[in-house]
């Protein structure tokens, strides 16, 4: 069997792995119970033994965080402590424990237990790219999203077509909390609404719209029949011209007009079928004069800049400039922390979309809205050319929408789902995100324990492709150190001291393979570092020297379970003086975790 013990009295590891392998079984043995949870989560350990007493995650916290993420790992308690009815009663909270023995270990016990030890499946969910999730009415409360944090979540998005600022407050106050719990850094992600068109509400919820017939929008308002329906904005009016296709409800019914006008619109009916109230409405044709931000954007906006967002989502993005003057209302507010992030769903982001990139610190390609302002089948390959685009750029991108829709309402993900998340970790994205999974979904743990496990599956066989390679020398122009890092293979880990965040993101598109342990003081880094692919933020904020900072992050590292001791690493840094005074561009030095 694979077994993983978690103990810290360095005799008694010693004891314990001369017995189990005497007996023929593989033996892992860590210290704490963080090291254990970083182990558990990336390799199929069939059983875990734990102390409960242990430094840095004492052994309930590790038990909590296993029953979140592996479930199905059988652990075993081994205590010094006695077994007493208090003890008793905490043990019970937790399903994954299978027993309670008692120290000094008493080893024939112990062996017949495992004898009787059926093996589980078990899923790997220690992966590299990101998984944005939208919080609502399933997940908004603290305990939920304390699981998902444990379960992969990296960032956490609000999203403002909904809520109030009462609630989204209280769901970032809760996204905090979680943080500093598990000592992980979560970035959040404001989604602003944009100008998203909807209908009016319907007489008795729905009406049912026939084809052939036909159906006028009108400016104001009114409880919609089958003869005439209102719009949420109706300036929208004046922009329709006859033969623009209207989409309703996701495309699923489809209008084109018959007769212009500004109060009302004589529509065709193409497509029919039930609408129901306050249903999206899609106008992939006409050219609008609405801008971009609405009135509610700035307002919301305004709410990001007075609270701990990472960064701001904008919807329905057509041009740059938009883009620009967003962040220009940004840093006039001096907030330069707050990032931006442009939606790419509108035909025409997806003409400007080299210059929107250019401008743009992170792109969402919003698939939802996209496979109806375009056509559907026309969205995989664009998917795949924003991705590319994006690397060459230099630039995080999060491929979203119905990637696990069917979790929703189900436990487990659809065989096409599947192939889409993989397909987007081999296309190189580096986040995916989940929305209504997550945010309305019967388990929102389960969904991102799933879409960890298959993310995970497929990183074991990314990498990088010779074309990728055929930039290293632009990105070397900017810090050669990039050559190297590219270049790495036989060191665990790479440990990053960039303090002021300039180099991570570079790390992020080269070190794909080993984690890149991002050392910084900030934890505004860290958060927005929570975005890229395959970086661990480690918050040291202590005033050390150079020589201190490396041993102290080795010593995270090692703590955290991310190297163990004999583990060559690779320590990359990027511009700074040195103690005689000459300018270091860029340093990599290999490193021998030492043993103790
Ligand atoms: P939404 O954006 O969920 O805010 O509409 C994502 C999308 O359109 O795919
Ligand atoms: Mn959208």
């Amino acid at each position: 069997m694979r077994i993983l013990v978690l103990e810290d009295s360095k005799l008694l590891k010693e004891l314990f792995k001369a017995r189990l392998e005497r007996e023929g079984h593989e033996v892992t043995v860590v210290d704490n119970g963080h090291q254990g949870f970083i182990l558990a989560t990336s390799y199929p350990y069939d059983v875990v033994v734990s102390d409960v007493q242990m430094p840095h995650w004492d052994g309930f916290k590790f038990i909590d965080a296993m029953q979140v993420v592996c479930p199905r790992i059988p652990i075993i308690i081994v205590t010094s402590l006695s077994v007493d009815p208090e003890i008793m009663a905490k043990v019970a909270r937790f399903t994954n424990v299978i027993e309670l023995l008692a120290k000094p270990l008493d080893f024939k016990k112990f062996f017949s237990l495992l004898e009787n030890l059926t093996v589980q499946t078990h899923d790997n969910v220690n992966k590299k790219a990101r998984i944005v999730c939208t919080l609502g009415p399933a997940s908004n409360n603290r305990e939920v999203i304390g699981k998902m944090v444990l379960a992969g979540m990296d960032v956490a998005r609000l999203n403002f077509s909904h809520g109030t600022y009462k609630e989204h407050e209280a769901t970032l106050n809760a996204v905090r909390d979680a943080e500093r719990e598990w000592g992980k850094p979560i970035a959040v992600l404001q989604d602003l609404c944009g100008p998203k068109i909807r209908t009016g509400t319907m007489k008795d919820g729905e009406v049912e719209l026939e084809e052939g017939r036909q159906i006028i929008i009108q400016a104001e308002p009114i409880e919609g029949n089958f003869e005439r329906i209102s719009c949420a904005i109706p300036q929208i009016l004046q922009d329709l011209r006859k033969g623009d296709p209207v989409l309703l409800d996701d495309g699923l019914l489809e209008l084109r007009v018959a007769e212009e006008g500004e109060c009302d619109v004589v529509c065709d009916v193409i497509v029919g079928g039930i609408l129901k109230s306050n249903k999206g409405m899609n106008l992939p044709a006409t050219t609008l004069s609405l801008p971009s931000v609405t009135e509610k954007d700035w307002r919301d906006l305004d709410w990001a800049l007075d609270h701990s967002v990472d960064y701001v989502a904008l919807s329905f993005v057509r041009s740059a400039e938009e883009v620009i003057a967003v962040k220009k209302y940004i840093s006039n507010a001096g907030k330069q922390d707050l990032r931006l992030v442009a939606k790419i769903e509108k035909p025409e982001a997806v003409k400007n979309i080299h210059e929107i990139i250019e401008v743009s610190d992170a792109i969402m390609i919003a698939r939802g809205d996209m496979g109806v302002e375009l056509p559907a089948a026309r969205v995989p390959r664009i998917q795949q050319e924003i991705i590319r685009l994006c690397w060459r750029m230099n630039t995080p991108v999060i491929t979203a929408t119905q990637m696990l829709d069917s979790m929703t309402t189900h436990s487990r993900p659809t065989r096409a789902e599947v192939t889409d998340v993989s397909m987007a970790i081999r296309e190189g994205t580096d986040a995916v995100m989940l929305s209504q999974e997550t945010a309305t979904g019967v388990d929102p743990v389960n969904v991102i324990r799933t879409m960890a496990s298959i993310i995970w599956e497929e990183e074991q066989y990314t990498d990088l492709s010779g074309e990728q390679y055929k930039q290293l020398k632009d990105d070397a122009a900017e810090n050669p150190v990039i050559t190297a890092v590219a270049g790495l293979s036989d060191t665990a880990a790479v440990i990053l001291l960039d303090l002021e965040g300039n180099l991570f993101p570079l790390v992020s598109k080269w070190n794909r393979k080993i984690p890149s342990l991002l050392v910084t003081g900030s934890e505004l880094i860290a958060r927005r570092a929570s975005l890229y692919y395959n970086i661990v933020p480690l918050i040291i904020r202590e005033d050390y020297c150079h020589e201190e900072i490396i041993q102290k992050a080795m010593s995270i590292a090692l703590e955290w379970g991310y190297i163990k001791e004999g583990d060559a690493i690779a320590v990359v840094e990027g511009m700074r003086e040195t103690r005689n005074n000459l300018l270091q561009i860029s340093a990599l030095q290999i490193l021998k975790v030492p043993l103790s």
